[in-house]
């Protein structure tokens, strides 16, 4: 046998036939209990890297106190900071029961909480803020990392900053990641649990950045990618993604098998369990992305794939604050051009369209930003008659639609007959179909589509 080959060959090519990740939110590690509670779900045999995010509360009390910064309110920062400081010195103490554990907490938060209080005295730029943001997800990684070793669970401390990486268009730089991370996990031949932090990364610049709000899942996918991985888990608090949304109707059920494609348009269009820009890298390379609960952690939860049911009405999702824009012009008669011109517009303020829908003298299109609508009106009625609707939702509904299985669109319409509906996008994937109501209204099409689609 060959064995100084074996022993030669890179751990992440052995970790990558086994490795898992596990990611948990700001509310799986939101207390000490709840951190000792990680205990028992990131035990197992397979290598595995854990991914965490910041205690629950922490990126908005972070946020908070930049925002402070901004506006030269020093006072205020300080007393921000003191608090914060405050909370996370109870934690250590109902963390740790050793007084070396707690020794290391207490000298861990006192050098995050000083490098905070180093901002007041200087100028203070959205350099300086992400690196701020960043103190979250670095004292949460180094709390659990402790209590592991003080529990005498063996764990790496796995720095994000060494390998995530953002390139000059704020996108996730896989080749950069890919090598870094393998090149970091050959330092610990043999060892099988890795903590590392969620949602924070350098980008092309060597600086301190993130992956925006609720990045933390897609640090996890990105892991997961690079590494070819067996499987994603993210833990929340629902027992998957459900059929429909849990906080609006009463009776749901979690989907047990979807697809990367409904998964992604499901993320995007209101349901909050994943972030919509997660997808993507564990669908590259067919990585499954597995939904758990934390509280249940027995329960199946939500599996993604490639391989998940097709022909179906898998779930329904709705998602508020869509602003439905009508665009009317006589030029638009038999002419071409006028739609680039529509979008050049849109382009300009970089603001994403996300439903469509064309007559031959009319478009109406929905945004969901709001922040350059009055210059984008502005500009669009210099060649257009123009109107604006706010308070608008749309109401998606995922699935595998086939285009030769029948019935599909009759019986989403048949369900929402009683619905005033104002747009209806169908035919643009063949997973998605999505209508646009007034928002008082979305209640009642949640309702009418869980019983006519479900049976619920
Ligand atoms: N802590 C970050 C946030 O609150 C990232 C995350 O939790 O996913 O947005
Ligand atoms: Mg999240």
């Amino acid at each position: 046998m060959n064995l100084p080959f074996v022993i030669n060959l890179p751990t992440c090519l052995l970790n990558s036939v086994k490795m898992k990740i596990l990611k948990f939110g700001g509310t799986s590690v939101g207390s000490a209990e709840r951190m000792k509670n990680l205990v028992g779900l990131i035990a197992g045999d397979a290598p595995r890297i854990v991914v965490l995010s910041a205690m629950s509360g922490t990126t908005n009390n972070l946020l908070e106190i930049a925002n402070a910064l901004y506006q030269k309110d020093n006072d205020k920062a300080s007393s921000l900071i003191g608090a914060l400081e405050k909370k996370y010195n109870t934690v250590l103490t109902e963390l740790y029961s050793t007084a070396a554990s707690l020794e290391k907490g207490k000298e861990l938060v006192k050098n995050h909480f000083e490098f905070l209080r180093s901002f007041t005295l200087d100028m203070f730029t959205a350099n300086e803020e992400k690196a701020i943001l960043a103190q979250g997800e670095l004292l949460s990684t180094a709390m659990v990392h402790f209590y592991l070793e003080e529990i005498n669970i063996d764990s790496v401390f796995l720095p994000a900053l060494n390998f995530m990486r953002i390139d000059e268009n704020e996108e996730p730089d896989m080749v950069f990641i890919e090598e870094n991370l393998k090149a970091e996990l050959k330092n610990y031949p043999g060892k099988k649990l890795f903590i590392t932090q969620g949602y924070i990364c350098r980008n092309a610049f060597g600086e301190i950045d993130n992956l925006k709000r609720g990045g933390s899942d897609y640090t996890a996918t990105l892991i997961g990618a690079a590494l070819s991985c067996e499987e994603i888990q993210i833990w929340t608090d629902i027992d998957g993604m459900h059929n429909n949304d849990p906080r609006i109707v009463d009776k749901t059920f979690p989907v047990t098998e979807m697809s990367f494609d409904e998964a992604a348009e499901l993320a995007y269009f209101g349901a909050k369990i994943l972030h919509p820009t997660c997808v993507l890298p564990a669908q590259k390379r067919k990585v499954p992305v597995r939904l758990l609960n934390t509280m249940q952690p027995l329960a199946k939860g939500t599996v993604i794939t490639d391989k998940a049911p097709t022909d179906r009405i898998t779930a329904v999702a709705a998602k508020d604050d869509i602003i439905a824009i009508n665009i009317k012009s006589g030029r638009m008669l038999l002419a071409y051009g006028f739609l680039r011109s529509v979008f050049e517009v849109f382009e300009r303020y970089k603001t994403p369209i996300d439903m469509i829908t064309t007559s031959e003298v009319a478009v109406s299109l929905t945004i969901d930003n709001a922040k350059n609508l009055d210059a984008i009106v502005k500009e669009l009625q210099e060649f257009c008659t123009v109107s604006a609707e706010k308070d608008k939702s749309i109401i998606c509904i995922v699935g595998s639609f086939t285009a030769e299985k029948q019935g599909y669109a009759f019986r989403i319409f048949d369900a929402l007959k009683n619905i005033p509906i104002k747009m209806i996008s169908y035919g643009g994937s063949e997973h998605n179909v999505s209508v646009l109501v007034d928002t008082k209204d979305k209640k009642a099409a949640l309702m009418s589509l869980n019983k006519g689609l479900f049976n619920l």
